[in-house]
């Protein structure tokens, strides 16, 4: 059974010995004046983590989130005053991404986008509808914002390998699974990529459709694009371009393609190593 007066012991007797660690630590900086910086400004985080943490490390969750926020705060916030306080006036960033919800593709890390760098929009397989006010209106938003108030200069969507929602997309309801209330709803928008994979690939193994279809639906969200009017005029003004990207988490690899009124070859990244050309060397007659 749960003693809850034996927990608060716990909880009163943690909380006494972090407060004796700290003041321990404190009496170390106080006493140590030839310590050196890098030594001090740990003890310093050490002191700050130890306010920060809870008495008892009851919950795994809250754990997590401290430790990750804690070590944010001062491995990046503190350490970058000037960005924080510029980007705390306001943000302009240059992308807006579309990227799915997947906890595998996240495009701040994969692609190292900075704060402020990329404003995102995540949801099952990277998906963007047709322009419709009476639906979807989430995703409505977020791209004029994006594009008619921050003037964001570039939309990327980035599909990725062994998406869950292009999988529902290509099987659904062929394979008899129940429906679900929401998912099978929202992956129909990529209906008109599946008919393209269909037709075209329909007699290559699902694994193969399914990997293509994932390109394919960026396509779709692509051409999606171009059916919101702000977005429609900032690319006649050629003030946003439009990009495809496809996460290759098996492989480690990224692809990346232009929408103009075509749509470019790829590129793969990591891009190999190009031979580096020699300088050439003047030749220098020899004096007899
Ligand atoms: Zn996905």
């Amino acid at each position: 059974m749960y003693n809850f007066s034996e927990s608060r012991k716990g909880v009163t007797m943690a909380k006494e010995s972090s407060e004796l660690a700290i003041e321990e630590l404190k009496k170390l900086l106080i006493e140590k004046e030839d310590l050196n910086e890098v030594v001090a400004g740990k003890i310093e985080n050490l002191i700050a983590e130890l306010q920060f943490r809870p008495p008892h490390p009851f919950d795994p969750a809250v754990e997590k989130i401290i430790q990750g926020f804690t070590a944010f705060k001062f491995n990046k916030f503190d350490k970058n005053p000037g960005l924080y306080e510029q980007l705390a006036e306001g943000q302009s960033p240059k992308f807006l991404v579309f990227a799915c919800s997947d906890s595998r593709v996240s495009p701040s890390y994969i692609l190292n986008f900075e704060p402020g760098e990329a404003f995102v929009v995540r949801n099952i397989a990277n998906l963007v509808p047709a322009f419709n006010q009476l639906r979807y209106s989430g995703v409505g938003a977020a791209i004029e914002y994006a594009v008619s108030v921050l003037g964001v200069e570039n939309i990327l969507v980035i599909g990725h390998s062994r998406c869950g929602g292009i999988k529902r997309l290509m099987t659904h309801p062929e394979d008899g699974e129940p429906p679900f209330d929401f998912i099978d709803d929202w992956v129909k928008i990529g209906l008109p990529a599946k008919a393209k994979v269909k037709r075209e690939h329909g007699d290559a193994p699902l694994d193969e459709q399914l990997h293509i279809c994932e390109k394919e639906a960026v396509n779709l969200s692509l051409v999606n694009l171009q059916t919101y009017p702000y977005v429609q005029r900032a690319i006649q003004e050629k003030s946003l371009a439009l990009k495809g990207g496809y996460y290759d988490f098996v492989k480690g690899e990224f692809k990346l393609w232009k929408y103009e009124s075509h749509i470019t070859a790829s590129i793969t990244i990591p891009i190999p190593a190009v031979v580096p050309i020699l300088p050439i060397t003047p030749v220098v007659p020899i004096k007899k």
